[in-house]
Parts: C-alpha cells; structure tokens; sequence
C-alpha cells in the first residue's frame, strides 16, 4: 500500500496515472478502523481500479474539544488493517497538512443543519463540508463511498456535491453492527461492560419501530421507542426522530420513505444509529 502524508505527493501520484482508465474510488474516514470501513473499502475496490483511503481526524468537526482528545488514534493498526485488505493508497496527513490558520469556510448547509445532528452538534457539518470538499478537490475521485451509519452526514455530502458540481458517484453502504445488532463505531471503545449493555438500547429501539412500522401509528411508535430509554441510568437520549429519509422532515404521518434516527450518550460516549423503514 502506497502511504502518503502530504498533498503533493498524493497529487503527483495521481497525476502520474491514466485517470480516463483509472476509475478512482475515495473512503475518508477518521481512522480507529473497524468492519464498517473496511466494507466500505470493499465497496470501493469492487467497482473502483483504484482505491484510496484517507484517515484524518478533521478537527474542525468536532464540536467538542474534549471528544476530539478522547478520539482514538491506532495508526498501525489501521495501517495493517489496510494492507490486509488490500487497500492501494493511504492518505494520512497531520492537521498543519490540511488547515492554514484561522482559515475560513463559508458554505450554507441549510436545513439539514438545523436538525438531528446539525442542531445537536453546532459547527459539526461545516466542519465536515470543509474537509470533505478538500479531498474531494484533491483526489477528484469518481466515486466515493460513505457509511449510512452518518446518514445524515451523507446527505449533506450529496447535496455539497451538488451544489459545487462536482459530479463524484456517492454511495452510501449499509450498516455494519456486533452480533448482538450494537452498530460499529470507531467511539465504541471508549464504552465499559456495563455502558456495552446499554448501549444496545439503541438498536433495540430502532428494531422495535421497524417491527411495529405498520401496525402502530407514529405518536405510539415514538412513545414506546422513547420509553426503552427511560429505565436505565447511564443513558440519555438526545433524540429519537422517525423522519423522510430524503430531506429528514419529520413525519406527521407514516410514508414508504422514513428512516428512524437516534442519538444518545451512554455513560460519557455519545453514539448515533438509525434504520431505513419500513
Ligand atoms: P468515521 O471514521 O467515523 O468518520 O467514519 C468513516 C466512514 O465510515 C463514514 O462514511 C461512516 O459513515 C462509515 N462508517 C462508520 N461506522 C460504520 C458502520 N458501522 N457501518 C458502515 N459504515 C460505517
């Protein structure tokens, strides 16, 4: 695997290729790999000839200083991990890198930044957007893959995509859970056996409203998901929303294109999950 820390020399190696032949697939992740990015890698290197991922934990997302210290950072891990799946190219820059200082950023997410995550995390998308859009400038991949676990991440990305015309191929790749159903997420570590157990309260939820989408109405599946949450101590629920999974509206009324999205501290970890229903 081709490892590179600096924008030029991630340039002068894609220059050096034939793009017309070249299909180039792009994963950014922040690192502290688990099965979920490698399958996104695997969706990549299925329909791509050429596959790059980048691990960058983007401060500028994070809304939170002390998540950002807590983040966890096991580069030779990942490095390997990489390697045995075979992945073509690491981009891994330091943050010096990627930000000038005080550089600005000004694109207007609109909307989808002022629900779900966008209002609990202020600052989080155009974090996401900046540094999102500077990969995409730099590696102009034809396709780029994303996890529907950041589903709502995912629909910003498209819609940057599309008002920046940039014309990359986004796919969004389904969600890899434990065995139990708890989603993988790179923050999972950070949970004790006892805060494990609980946090399975948020696939569980999800789980119900799924099994339940036809026969109760919306107050009663929102009711009954929001009280699996209520019993246990170490959670605290941010919010619980059954929504269009095009524009993320909330419903007034059950359709054939909702999604059911949670977020949710446990102990000191906050986590997100969410199912397509129904
Ligand atoms: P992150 O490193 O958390 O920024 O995630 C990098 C990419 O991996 C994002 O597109 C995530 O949505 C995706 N991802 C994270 N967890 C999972 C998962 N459990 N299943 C599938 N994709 C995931």
């Amino acid at each position: 695997m081709k490892n590179f820390k600096t924008q030029s020399e991630l340039k002068s190696y894609l220059n050096s290729l034939n793009r017309e032949k070249v299909k180039v697939g792009l994963v950014p992740t922040m690192g502290a790999l688990h099965q979920g990015h490698l399958s996104l890698i695997e969706a990549s290197q299925k329909n791509c000839d050429l596959t790059i991922a980048s691990i960058f934990v983007n401060p500028t997302q994070f809304n939170n200083p002390d998540d950002l210290l807590k983040y966890p950072k096991p580069i030779e891990k990942d490095m390997e991990m990489l390697n045995e799946i075979g992945c073509d190219v690491l981009f891994h820059p330091d943050v010096d890198e990627m930000y000038q200082k005080n550089e600005g950023w000004n694109y207007q997410v609109g909307f989808l930044n002022t629900v779900l995550e966008g209002a609990f995390r202020p600052g989080h998308y155009e974090g996401v957007t900046q540094i999102v859009y500077k990969l995409f400038d730099l590696v102009k991949p034809d396709r780029a893959y994303f996890g529907q676990k950041d589903y709502q991440q995912f629909l910003v990305i498209s819609q940057m995509n599309q008002d920046f015309k940039m014309g990359i191929e986004l796919k969004a790749c389904p969600i890899v859970r434990e065995n139990d159903g708890l989603a993988m997420s790179s923050r999972n570590i950070h949970l004790n056996s006892q805060e494990r157990k609980s946090a399975l309260t948020l696939y569980q939820s999800l789980k119900f409203v799924r099994d339940n989408y036809q026969e109760l109405s919306l107050s009663e599946l929102l009711e009954k998901a929001q009280a699996f949450y209520q019993k246990d101590r170490l959670l605290n629920l941010e919010y619980f929303k059954i929504c269009d999974v095009n524009t993320l509206e909330e419903l007034n009324e059950k359709t054939a294109t909702a999604i059911a999205l949670v977020a949710c501290t446990v102990g000191q970890t906050r986590l997100i999950d969410n199912v397509i229903l129904p």
